[in-house]
Formats: structure tokens, C-alpha cells, sequence
């Protein structure tokens, strides 16, 4: 027998709202097993390229690990601070090191397992409780036992599996995007671009000031085709359409940002596509397509903006950018109301403030709703049908608008800190 060990806490994905669970899970003293699929953990903050953390308020619950992710990540010159203060721009090929090195700390490591490529294939539960799961590595099949289950994989594939049910509550889809990050761009040369433009320092803003940077350029900058905002980038998209290199489509959401740790990367947060959840054979035509518009959107800034001229597609995302997919019925149905109202919970996994944001199909209604505080109970991580099983991570039980703003990472990590220190608390009742 490879592994007969009995689990305080199995947790299924580790992206990241998983790791950060993993990582309290196993400080906290519970003997723990992460299971992620991929040969490397972060899940969409690495292998979707997603950067950087939204900003989300003051953070004053439950950021022990994210505030540790910005620490470890300095070390390896794989994070820097913009001048908002967002201290969660992180390098996304770096951080697959740093999480591994923030999980495998002697004090981390005596009571965490990590699988990697490995998933759960059978889920076995009696009544309202989940006894057993088999994992499945290359060929090897193997039971695990566990008091406390977690799904951390993002599209609610465990509970799935498990039996729960799925929210049905919105014919509401948010457009997905596939991330990629072009390499040696002359960030000087493209800052001058910028600048020669009008302004519109919301959108577009550089930065230089920042110890940790060695004075290397930052900078973000947007364009949509929402024609209620008319951004410095527009008339070169609209000339990239009648100039036959881009599609109209392509204006949709083009988003770009300079890499943390480099001098010369830039992610695109783009191109957007329809999120097909209920068909296989189209979602895949959008992930071909979403390539095909990788290649005109490269070639186009190639051409159309200086600095760009010698750049090179270096990644595209491994992982599609999906912002909302499953939602697992949980214990407390929260919706948007509780979110605008800033309800108050007993016990809460979160505090934030990140406004109600749909990438929305419709051209002129991508919208951030702004908001004010708001908190997130611990019921809407229970799964509804098992009472050994929590849901963190964008699979919550929680409404379509409502989701829309929590799904950002910072929100993500809260809520696996938030379900372990509760864990933790039952354990020891
Ligand atoms: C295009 C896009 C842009 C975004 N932009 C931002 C942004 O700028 N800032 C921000 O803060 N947030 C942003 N978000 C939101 C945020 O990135 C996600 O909502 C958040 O990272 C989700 O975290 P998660 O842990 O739920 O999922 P993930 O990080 O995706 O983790 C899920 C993990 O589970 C693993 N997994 C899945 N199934 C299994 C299985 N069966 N067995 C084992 N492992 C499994 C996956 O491989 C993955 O590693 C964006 C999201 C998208 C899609």
C-alpha cells in the first residue's frame, strides 16, 4: 500500500483558493492531501496567466497566506507593489516555484501531501457525508480516506462528481478570454507611444518608482468596444479592423499589463470568447478560434505599436481563463443583495470590496458595479448535500452577480484561509 494515511482534510485543486487552504490547513496543524491535476499548482494565477490581484479592499480578514504569497514572491524578484499600492502583481512562471516553496517549509511539509497530475475519478458517500475518494494517478487507482473534503478546482468538478447540485439560477454567461504574454517589447519605446496619446490615466498609467523594480517600467492599459468609454487605444483598434489585420470581435476586451520581474514581457488579458459550458464541441471551435485571434492581435501590434515591433508570443495560457462556470448549492444562498447591502454574518471567511464585474456578451453593458464593504459567510462554502464538504474558489454557492465579484483572487485565497481556521475549530470541538 503506497499510502493508507487517514486525512484531516483532502482538498481537490490546487489553484488558488487550494493552496492557500492547503498551506492554513497544514499550519494549523491538520494533516492534509492536495490533489491537483496540472504538473504544477496556481491554477489560474500561473497556468491562466492572470495577473494581476485586483485590488480589493483592505484585506483585514483572513490574508495571512496572501500577504506570505507577496513576501515569498518578493524573494524571488517574482512581485512588485504599483503605485495605487496593489502589492499583487506577480510573475506567473515564477510563481509556480514560490508556491511550491511556500508548501514545502519544513513546518508545511510535516503535515501536507501534495499530488500533482493526479484527480479524483470515484466519490463515495453515504447519507450526507463523503467516506472515501479514489484518485487517479497515470495508471494507479487509490483510495483515500478523509474527515473533511474540499473542492478548489475551480469549475466544481469534485462536487460534481459527488453528487451535489448545481445552481440553476441565471441564464447570465461572463465571456472567458485566453491569456498570453508577449516577449521583448521595448516598454520605453511603447511608454512614449502611450504618452504621445491623450490622457486617460485611469485606464493607462505607468509606473517607475518602485524600489523592488529597479526603476523598470510598470504600466496597464485597456480598450473596449463599449463605445461609453472611449479609451487611448481605441482609434488603433478601429484602423487594426479597417486595415483587415483585426476582427471587430477582437476589440471586444483588449487588455494589457507589464510582467513582474521583466523587462520586456506583457500579458494580454485577451482575446474574449463565449464560455460554452454545456458543449464540449463548441467551447472547443472558441479555444481554436481564441488562437486564431492570438495570432491577428500579435501580428497587429507588431505592426500598429511602437515597441512591439521585435516582440514574440512566448506563452499562450495553459489553462482558459473561465470566470464563471458551475456554482454548487452550499448551506446559505448568497446573492446580490447581501453583497450591495453589506449584510453581516456570524461567521464570516471574508472581507472586500471588489465591485460587481460582468464580462458581458452584450457590447455595450461590460460594467463594474462599485461596491462598498461586503462579507461572505462560511454557509456558503458548505455544500448543500455533504456536510464533510466545502466549496472554495469560484464553484461557490452564491448568485450570478454576486459571484461576479467574488471570484477575484485575493477573495479566492480569503476564502480557503477562512475554511481552514473553521476546520480547524470543529477539529478541536
Ligand atoms: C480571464 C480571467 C481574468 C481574470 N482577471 C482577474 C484579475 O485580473 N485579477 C483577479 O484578482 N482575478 C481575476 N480573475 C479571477 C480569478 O483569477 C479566478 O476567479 C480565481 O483565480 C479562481 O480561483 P480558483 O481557486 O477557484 O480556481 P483556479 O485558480 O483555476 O484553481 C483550480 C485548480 O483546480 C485544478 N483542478 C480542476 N479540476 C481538478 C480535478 N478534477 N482534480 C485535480 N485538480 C483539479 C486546476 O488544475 C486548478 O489548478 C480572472 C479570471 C479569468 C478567468
Amino acid at each position: 500500500m503506497i499510502n493508507n494515511k487517514k486525512y484531516d482534510v483532502v482538498i481537490v485543486g490546487g489553484g488558488t483558493a487550494g493552496c492557500a487552504c492547503a498551506y492554513n490547513c497544514a499550519n494549523l496543524g491538520l494533516t492534509t492531501l492536495l490533489i491537483e491535476k496540472n504538473n504544477f499548482l496556481g491554477g489560474l494565477m500561473t497556468g491562466g496567466l492572470v495577473v494581476p490581484v485586483m485590488n480589493s479592499s483592505t484585506c483585514n480578514l483572513n490574508c495571512n497566506y496572501y500577504n506570505l504569497l507577496v513576501d515569498t514572491a518578493k524573494k524571488f524578484n517574482a512581485q512588485i507593489t504599483y503605485k495605487d499600492g496593489n502589492d499583487g502583481w506577480f510573475n506567473p512562471e515564477i510563481l509556480k516555484i514560490v508556491l511550491e516553496e511556500i508548501l514545502t517549509k519544513p513546518d508545511i511539509k510535516k503535515n501536507l501531501d501534495i499530488l500533482l497530475e493526479t484527480t479524483v475519478i470515484n466519490s463515495k458517500t453515504e447519507n450526507n457525508f463523503i467516506n472515501e475518494i479514489v484518485i487517479c494517478s497515470n495508471l494507479l487507482s487509490l483510495p483515500i480516506v478523509s474527515k473533511y473534503y474540499i473542492d478548489a478546482t475551480g469549475c466544481g468538478e469534485f462536487s460534481i462528481l459527488s453528487g451535489c447540485e448545481i445552481l440553476n439560477d441565471s441564464t447570465n454567461t461572463q465571456q472567458s478570454s485566453l491569456r498570453f504574454i508577449l516577449d521583448n517589447v521595448d516598454f520605453d519605446k511603447f511608454e512614449n507611444f502611450l504618452y504621445s496619446l491623450s490622457d486617460d490615466e485611469d485606464i493607462t498609467n505607468t509606473y517607475r518608482n518602485d524600489i523592488n523594480t529597479n526603476n523598470i517600467l510598470s504600466f496597464t492599459t485597456a480598450s473596449t468596444w463599449n463605445e461609453s468609454k472611449v479609451w487611448k487605444l481605441d482609434k488603433f483598434l478601429k484602423s487594426g479592423v479597417q486595415k483587415g489585420l483585426l476582427f471587430e470581435e477582437d476589440r471586444a476586451y483588449f487588455q494589457l499589463f507589464s510582467v513582474a520581474g521583466s523587462v520586456n514581457k506583457v500579458a494580454f488579458n485577451c482575446p474574449r470568447f463565449t464560455n460554452y459550458k454545456d458543449n464540449p464541441f463548441m467551447a472547443s471551435i472558441e479555444l481554436i478560434n481564441a488562437k486564431k485571434a492570438i495570432w491577428r492581435i500579435y501580428n497587429f501590434v507588431k505592426s500598429e505599436f511602437p515597441g512591439f515591433e521585435n516582440s514574440q508570443l512566448s506563452n499562450i495560457a495553459s489553462q482558459t481563463g473561465i470566470r464563471e462556470q458551475n456554482r454548487i448549492k452550499t448551506k446559505y444562498y448568497y446573492t446580490k443583495d447581501d453583497l450591495l447591502s453589506g449584510k453581516k454574518f456570524s461567521n464570516t471567511v471574508l472581507k472586500a470590496n471588489y465591485g460587481i464585474d460582468i464580462h458581458s456578451d452584450d457590447k455595450n453593458s461590460s460594467m463594474i458595479q462599485v461596491s462598498n464593504s461586503y462579507e461572505l459567510p462560511v454557509e456558503s462554502l458548505i455544500s448543500y448535500n455533504f456536510d464533510n464538504l466545502f466549496i472554495i474558489g469560484k464553484p461557490i454557492g452564491v448568485d450570478f452577480s454576486a459571484h461576479s465579484a467574488l471570484r477575484v483572487q485575493k477573495s479566492c485565497m480569503s476564502m480557503g484561509e477562512g475554511v481552514a481556521n473553521y476546520i480547524a475549530k470543529l477539529s478541536k470541538n
